[in-house]
């Protein structure tokens, strides 16, 4: 197993690069509003740069157990802290009531029980228990990156498989040491130290441009969350609305298929403002956002284009289709309103629609156009939808 390199030079590089990675990582903590998973995985590298550091002095002096413990501490506690890390990007307590979580605690317990037991009596039990600890954690790791369910999945999938290539190394390590010390083949400690910091080389380096990549695209998602959806409603807000519909546009002029354009305003909404109080109106603005969301189809782009307007872009113009579209939209809308934070609000709607004619220059225009069909739809009466025909929309 021996790798034919000089131990004592894959040592210091492997200090060095874990000391690098840790002070890049410690410098994004400060500069990233000291988000707290750069933290971690700052003195994950550093944890490991003292367990390799001491077991370095350790080697030279012939230590006491005491320091053999401490090595073993810093080594199984890197990947540890790794784990917290990735619990920290995910706003997942370290402790919790998760079966993972019991067993996590539980493992850490039996491996510094091992520690104790085994320091300074034998230290080949506790290079095994610290293998078989880390392959454990790495494990952990890959399961908790499974349930970040977050697009794009490439910096978990690189990370994954990271973790389970440092995971099957660490498991390696420990069935070399089981098979010799059943006696079947010689222990090669130094070439195996080789390996595992070789790996452990790669790993790091590695792991240190995949995290931050994970970190940072869950930092831009949120911020562009922000930036283009309604805080109340969570539906686009009307300049990411007007977007996506300028897209759809295009995409339907391109591929010579229709679109259709809904309005839709809720009737008397002021009133309910003044009679049940603004904290209703909100619930009532919420609770139609979803009636939509569960109305309209996936592909369809719904937004909040004003206080209490909406509007949707249908990628369909079967009139039909989309008149029994909205007669369900508007009836499930009247009843929602018998009860909401347990009063009557009286809620209804207006819709008005447009579908893509050729008179249309642009997204605005039909837009223009529901906008025209949601008055006659106001003027009618109310919670009622009125439609703007190709033919007709020219004389609106
Ligand atoms: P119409 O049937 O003609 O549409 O009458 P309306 O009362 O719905 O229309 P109007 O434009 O007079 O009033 C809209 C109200 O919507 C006024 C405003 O206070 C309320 N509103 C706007 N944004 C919000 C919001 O975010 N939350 C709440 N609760 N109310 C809002
Ligand atoms: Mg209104
Ligand atoms: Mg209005």
């Amino acid at each position: 197993m021996d790798l034919n390199m000089h131990l004592p030079t894959l040592l210091v590089t492997s200090i060095m690069i874990n000391l690098l990675i840790g002070g890049m990582l410690w410098a994004i903590y400060h500069l990233r509003h000291r988000e707290r998973c750069f933290l971690l995985w700052a003195l994950a590298c550093l944890t490991f740069v003292a367990g390799t550091a001491l077991a370095v002095v350790n080697e030279i002096t012939e230590a006491p157990g005491l320091m053999q413990f401490t090595v073993h501490l810093a080594l199984g506690g890197s990947p540890l802290l790794l784990l917290a890390g990735i619990h920290a990007l995910m706003q997942l307590p370290m402790a919790g009531t998760r079966g993972s979580s019991r067993f996590l605690y539980g493992a850490s317990l039996l491996y510094l029980f091992g520690l104790v037991v085994s320091t300074g009596w034998d230290p080949v039990a506790a290079r095994f228990l610290t293998a078989l600890f880390s392959a454990l954690v790495f494990s952990l790791a890959i399961y908790r990156l499974a349930y970040i369910e977050r697009k794009p999945r490439l910096p978990l999938r690189i990370l994954q498989t990271l973790f389970g290539i440092h995971g099957t190394l660490m498991m390696a390590q420990v069935l070399v040491i089981a098979v010799s010390v059943t006696g079947s083949a010689p222990l090669d400690l130094h070439g195996l130290l080789k390996l595992i910091l070789v790996n452990h080389l790669l790993l790091v380096s590695a792991t240190a441009m995949a995290l931050p990549l994970l970190a940072f695209t869950r930092a831009e998602q949120a911020l562009v969350a922000l930036a283009e959806r309604d805080g109340l409603t969570q539906l686009f807000n009307r300049r990411a609305f007007y977007r996506e519909g300028n897209l759809a546009f295009e995409k339907a002029r391109e591929d010579r298929s229709l679109i259709t354009v809904l309005m839709i305003d809720l009737d008397h909404f002021k009133q309910i403002n003044d009679r049940w109080g603004h904290a209703t109106g909100d619930e009532v603005l919420r609770i139609v956002a979803n009636l939509m969301k569960a109305e309209l189809r996936d592909d369809d782009i719904i937004g909040r284009v004003g206080g209490e307007e909406f509007a949707a872009v249908l990628r369909n113009n079967n009139r039909e289709a989309i008149e029994a579209v909205t007669g369900r939209l508007l009836q499930r809308i009247v009843e929602a309103g018998r009860e909401v934070d347990g009063v009557p609000v009286h809620l209804s709607a207006s819709i008005g629609g447009a579908s893509l004619a050729l008179e249309h220059a642009a997204f605005s225009d039909v837009m223009a156009s529901a906008d025209r069909a949601l008055y006659q739809a106001k003027d009618n009466g109310r919670n009622r939808a009125e439609f703007v025909t190709a033919s007709a929309a020219a004389k609106y």
